[in-house]
């Protein structure tokens, strides 16, 4: 492969899928040469929605990657998250909003970041910086990105850029940032149609903090007693995983989003990590107005840990 490509993190949400697709417009259109966009992952009910609703195709699957190979990296730097193969790859650009953490290049880099509540909030950034117009349907994608990664405008990790941008963004793309956002995060919450396994790892982030590795995972709901009808088969998926992957700590953070509260299912060696701030119950931490796994959970695991 000689083209560059782009991708975002394993387990793709709604801000990597559109923020690559995103990033491949832009780069194409600065370097006047095609790159491509690709996922790591199977898309969410959510994305898809997004994707149908813009009519845009989604990016080819890609696994592993050859030695040499340049990528641009969005949404995420973490090589625990990324393609496999990435430590030899030739990283010519990333564009982020996360922590940076095992992260290394053996050449110079472009490397934009800034802690805003999504990475397209970035990208419409580089469009303007670089006067490209944007097309009606790079607008749509974004604006999703935004309002997926932002619960619409409502978690912690919002800023005024990111505001600024939906409201842009919105015109471009000729929608109802309301009417459109809540169709499309709703469309996210129907997690019946997932195995107990392919809900475990619909949006799991896997860390590492010297030796001990644990993994966050999470999904949005509209109500929390109806995913936690299957309590005990995720229990039971989520040993499975601990004891294969040799984990540390698990967490299943279910969030609802009409709400803004979370409720987390916790198992491992390491669970004091939460209990150390929120009482387990039957292996269930309730986390009043928790929604943002890196502004809210992370940073308490890595304090705690
Ligand atoms: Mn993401
Ligand atoms: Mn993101």
């Amino acid at each position: 492969m000689e083209k560059i490509i782009v991708f975002g993190h394993k387990s793709p949400d709604t801000d990597s899928i559109c923020s690559s697709l995103v990033m491949a417009d832009l780069q194409t259109k600065l370097r006047g040469e095609e790159v491509i966009p690709y996922r790591l992952g199977e898309l969410s009910e959510e994305t898809k929605y997004v994707l149908k609703y813009f009519e845009i195709e989604e990016p080819k699957f890609i696994e592993k990657i050859e030695e040499g190979q340049q990528v641009i990296l969005v949404d995420h730097n973490e090589f625990t998250q990324s393609v496999d193969g990435i430590e030899n790859a030739k990283i010519d650009t990333v564009v982020d909003h996360h922590r940076i953490n095992n992260f290394t290049t053996s050449e110079p880099l472009f490397y934009y970041a800034q802690p805003v509540g999504c990475t397209s909030t970035l990208l419409y950034e580089l469009y303007k910086l670089n006067n490209i117009e944007i097309a009606p349907k790079m607008a749509g994608l974004m604006l999703s990105a935004i309002i997926s990664d932002t619960l619409l405008l409502k978690s912690p990790t919002t800023t005024e850029k990111d505001k600024k941008a939906v409201e842009e963004l919105a015109k471009i793309a000729n929608v109802d940032i309301n009417t459109y956002g809540l169709d499309m995060l709703k469309a996210g919450t129907n997690l019946d149609k997932y195995t107990v396994d392919e809900l475990i790892h619909l949006d799991a982030k896997k860390m590492e903090k010297e030796d001990i590795k644990y993994v966050i995972a999470q999904v949005n709901t509209v109500s929390i007693p109806d995913v936690l009808k299957r309590k005990e088969k995720i229990e039971q998926e989520i040993n499975k995983e601990i004891l294969a992957k040799g984990l540390s700590l698990f967490v299943f953070v279910i969030t609802d989003i009409i709400n803004s509260n979370s409720e987390a299912i916790v198992l491992g060696d390491r669970c004091d990590a939460i209990s150390k701030t929120y009482e387990i119950k039957d292996n269930i931490a309730i986390m009043p107005g928790v929604v943002s796994r890196k502004k809210q959970i992370l940073p308490l695991i890595e304090k705690n840990i």
